[in-house]
């Protein structure tokens, strides 16, 4: 959404110093630009944001297991210690 802002700001800045016909022309090149920096920069946060995604539901990084009976953190289907089945998700 700031880029909207800025590319409004840049082509009104540059009809302000230039002839029309030329302002025209240097206004959709920018856009162009614009365009073509912003799919770029998007492309990156969409990739990066997809590979987090990915991680945290392959990795499970960012999840832990504790067992709601004795505590224990741990990953297995029971708990190691007590064998209960019951667990809770923490951070
Ligand atoms: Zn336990």
């Amino acid at each position: 959404m700031i880029w909207i802002g800025i590319s409004i700001g840049i082509s009104l800045t540059i009809s302000m110093l230039v002839p029309f016909p030329v302002s025209l022309v240097a206004i959709i090149g920018i856009f162009i630009l614009l365009n073509l920096y912003m799919r770029k920069r998007m492309m990156r946060k969409m990739g990066g944001g997809m590979f987090g995604s990915m991680s945290s539901m392959f990795g499970e990084n960012s999840l832990k297991y504790y067992c709601m009976s004795c505590g224990t953190k741990h990953r297995e289907a029971a708990c190691p210690k007590c064998g209960s089945k019951m667990k809770r998700i923490g951070s």
